[in-house]
C-alpha cells in the first residue's frame, strides 16, 4: 500500500474496499482522480491530472 505525506490537513486511512475509488475532478472532469484518504465520513480524492484535491461525500463511507 502506498504511503502518502499529510501535507495539509491529517488524511486518515482509507479501507481496502475504498481504495480503487475514483471520481470526476470537478476542475478538469478527468477520471482519474484516486482516492488519498479520508477526512471524516468524506473521501478525499486527488486528481492524477491537475492535482486538485476534492472531497466527496460518500453513503458507503457512513458505515464506518
Ligand atoms: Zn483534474
Amino acid at each position: 500500500m502506498r504511503k502518502y505525506k499529510p501535507v495539509e490537513l491529517p488524511l486518515k486511512e482509507v479501507p481496502t474496499e475504498f481504495e480503487t475509488e475514483n471520481a470526476m475532478c470537478p476542475n478538469c472532469e478527468s477520471r482519474n482522480a484516486g482516492v488519498i484518504g479520508r477526512l471524516g465520513l468524506r473521501l478525499v480524492f486527488r486528481c492524477d491530472r491537475c492535482r486538485v484535491r476534492f472531497h466527496r461525500p460518500t453513503a458507503s463511507v457512513q458505515l464506518l
